[in-house]
């Protein structure tokens, strides 16, 4: 799912610490290319949500809250 990374987006992914990206999920298993569950990260790492030349934050579905 993605999801526009507009000022709306920006003020509120701020103001609530919104937590999403494989960092911070139980099925990361540090550096590589993929995740325990074999998803590939490279759309969903925190660095993501921080890069001016990625107009979108990607989600993954298995997102599991470590
Ligand atoms: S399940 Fe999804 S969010 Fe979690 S580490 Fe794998 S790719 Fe990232």
């Amino acid at each position: 799912m993605r999801i526009r990374k507009d000022e709306h987006f920006q003020q509120e992914f701020e103001t609530f610490g919104f937590v999403w990206s494989c960092e911070r999920c139980v099925h990361f298993d540090g550096p590589g290319d993929h995740c325990s569950l074999l998803w590939p990260h490279a759309d969903h790492l925190e660095a993501a949500a921080h890069d001016p030349e990625t107009p979108f934050i990607i989600f993954c579905k298995e997102f599991d809250l470590n």
